[in-house]
């Protein structure tokens, strides 16, 4: 059996506008009609998740950046994983590091995070990845961040997490400094040997881990991640917002995957 790769965008706080997201959905979804093996999901701002679901052709997955780890009640402003559930939001990303650095997000936070987004069905794509002055206690970082944000995490629950080696100082670098594959390879191998450590081989070797950080279309740099690195796929943040760009990664990875 083919196994299947995940393509994640992550919008972030973008597009400004209702008409520019349906826009932009309108052509991701045109791109993704025939990417067979792979699993297209689009993570946007919860205002337009029940708008565009509504109207979608359904082969694309919708996903939330954040949720409430509380499912109802006088927590103004938060938005909880039962909501999203309910229009058709099947993942949320959970622990990035622009909600630790702005949001003062920590490891029990995020932790209470992720098992109200299980206990409501949905798919945490969990952020897990080192700052660059933590690069020499890489092993270290990322071993923290497993421990504090899987705790209590029991081990059937591990296969619906979608794990995500996002180095912090690979974000968003236009140009700047670029993870290289082997480099990701051996962090993406850490994190595995964490999870089979504490939740036994078959668990660990089967997990889902993609790799996130300055993913574009130059050079096929995906490919690179899913072939070299291992990965079973990628999270792309500003490369997501211009259609032909996300659809040259979607082209890319649907060449090696069929
Ligand atoms: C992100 O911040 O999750 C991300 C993947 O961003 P970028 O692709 O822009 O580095």
């Amino acid at each position: 059996m083919t196994k299947e790769i995940f393509i994640i965008a992550n919008w972030k706080m973008n597009p400004q506008t209702l008409k520019d997201a349906e826009r932009l959905f309108a052509a991701v979804e045109k791109i993704a009609e025939n990417s067979e093996n792979i699993k297209v999901v689009i993570c946007m701002p919860s205002v337009y998740l029940g708008l565009l679901s509504a109207s979608a052709q359904g082969g694309i997955a919708f996903g939330s950046q954040n949720c409430s780890w509380e499912q109802r009640g006088p927590y103004t402003g938060e938005v909880s994983p039962a909501m999203l559930k309910s229009v058709n939001c099947d993942y949320v990303i959970l622990g990035h590091s622009e909600r630790k650095a702005i949001f003062a997000e920590n490891e029990e936070i995020i932790n209470k995070k992720l098992k109200a987004a299980l206990a409501a069905g949905l798919t945490p794509i969990l952020c897990i990845g080192e700052k660059e002055d933590e690069k020499e206690q890489m092993k270290g970082v990322l071993e923290n961040q497993l421990t504090g944000c899987l705790r209590d995490i029991k081990v059937g629950q591990i296969s619906k997490i979608i794990f995500v080696y996002e180095p912090v100082w690979a974000i968003s670098t236009s140009g700047g400094e670029f993870c290289s594959p082997d480099y990701a390879f051996g962090a993406g191998l850490l994190m595995r040997k964490f999870i089979i450590d504490h939740y036994g081989k078959y668990t660990g070797n089967k997990a889902k881990i993609i790799y996130g950080g300055s993913v574009d279309a130059k050079e096929k740099n995906a490919v690179l991640y899913i072939k070299e690195a291992k990965m079973d796929g990628v999270l792309v943040g500003a490369a997501s917002l211009k259609a032909e760009e996300f659809g040259k990664i979607i082209r890319s990875v649907s060449e090696i995957s069929n």
